[in-house]
């Protein structure tokens, strides 16, 4: 039976739960095409959790214990997954778009000249088993269907949070794995380890999201969030200067949000950001242009400057009087 393959990323144990989403869909695209599914796990002590990973849809997972492989290596994943790979020959590798699997998943594609459907929002496989996906495209004008043709292994990182993590209960078979080589980091160096403050606003209740027309002036965004008790999140262009981390980006090549509330503060709505905020519940936006194609994903457009409407509102949820 072909399979599809999923990459597990974890860190020192952690499991990215982005990663357990493309199980789950997988699980759906194999129950529809007659696929095998198999988890692909790489690190140290983790055989329980390996057997806890499958019950997110996989009938093998396959487990490469190494000390060196706790967390993870531009070095050695890649050079693990391609020999399993060769030994096993899977249809298909699907990767969490994380910075990790996107890392791999490039390395893979050119190791095998493979073709790579980059950060999916949709997947399928058409009548000829390519594997196909969906990714928002030109300039985010277009969801654009791409496919991989006369490619294998067929390969696609999918954006984090359009599908989701299902416990479904699937009994995988555990096979434990040791590569035929030495896993030894040769050109790259572990000098420190520090983890920045990360927050994962994918999963948060309440969000205030800056965009462009904030001026990437944050600390009335902050206050604002502060007292709605919400998270923040920015548009790509305020995280490509630098002014917010790219944790907190939403949209297709960012975080997709799930949030019961979304402030939105001058941000025109180009489809690769209102691809993030599609599954929220209430939307609200303050823009100054009354046409701006972020009144269409809105439940309530305020049309204003936000340095007028911000700092009034926060006097108001503050009890102050305003003018
Ligand atoms: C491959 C690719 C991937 C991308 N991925 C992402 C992604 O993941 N996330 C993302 O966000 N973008 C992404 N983009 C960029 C995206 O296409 C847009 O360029 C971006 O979302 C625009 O950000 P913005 O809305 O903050 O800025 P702008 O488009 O510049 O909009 C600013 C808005 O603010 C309003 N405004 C200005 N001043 C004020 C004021 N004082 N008061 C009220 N309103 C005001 C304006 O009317 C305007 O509507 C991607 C692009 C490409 C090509």
């Amino acid at each position: 039976m072909e399979e599809i393959w999923v990459f597990i990323e974890q860190d020192d144990g952690v499991i990215e739960e982005s990663s357990l989403e493309v199980l789950s869909k997988a699980w759906e695209l194999a129950d529809k095409g007659g696929y095998g599914v198999s988890a692909i796990l790489m690190g140290s002590g983790l055989a329980d959790k390996a057997r806890d990973v499958g019950r997110y849809g996989a009938h093998k997972v396959y487990y490469i214990d190494d000390a060196n492989l706790r967390s993870y290596s531009s070095e050695l994943y890649p050079m693990v997954m391609e020999w399993l790979i060769k030994k096993y020959d899977p249809n298909t590798v699907l990767f969490s778009a994380t910075r990790n699997g996107r890392d791999l998943a490039g390395r893979i594609a050119v190791k095998f000249k493979s073709g790579l459907l980059a950060h999916v929002i949709e997947l399928g496989f058409d009548e000829n088993g390519d594997l196909v996906g969906k990714v928002p495209g030109f300039g985010g004008n277009i969801a654009a269907v791409v496919k991989c043709v006369d490619s294998r292994p067929q390969l696609a990182t999918v954006t984090p949070g359009v599908f989701e993590a299902k416990d479904v209960g699937a009994e995988a078979e555990l096979k434990v794995v040791t590569p035929d080589m030495e896993l030894k980091p040769r050109n790259i160096r572990i000098v420190s380890k520090e983890r920045g403050e990360y927050l994962d606003i994918s999963k948060s209740e309440r969000v205030v999201v800056a965009g462009m027309g904030t001026g990437g002036k944050l600390d009335m965004v902050r206050e604002l969030a502060k007292l709605l008790n919400a998270d923040i999140g920015v548009t790509r262009p305020l995280a490509d200067i630098g002014v917010a981390p790219r944790d907190i980006q939403i949209g297709s090549t960012g975080v997709t949000l799930k949030s019961k509330l979304a402030f939105i503060l001058g941000a025109s709505g180009a489809p690769h950001f209102t691809s993030g905020i599609k599954d929220c519940g209430v939307v609200i936006t303050v823009n100054k242009d009354p046409e701006a194609p972020i009144k269409d994903y809105s439940d309530y457009l305020v049309v204003g400057d936000i340095f007028e409407v911000i700092p009034r509102l926060i006097k108001l949820l503050r009890g102050e009087e305003i003018a």
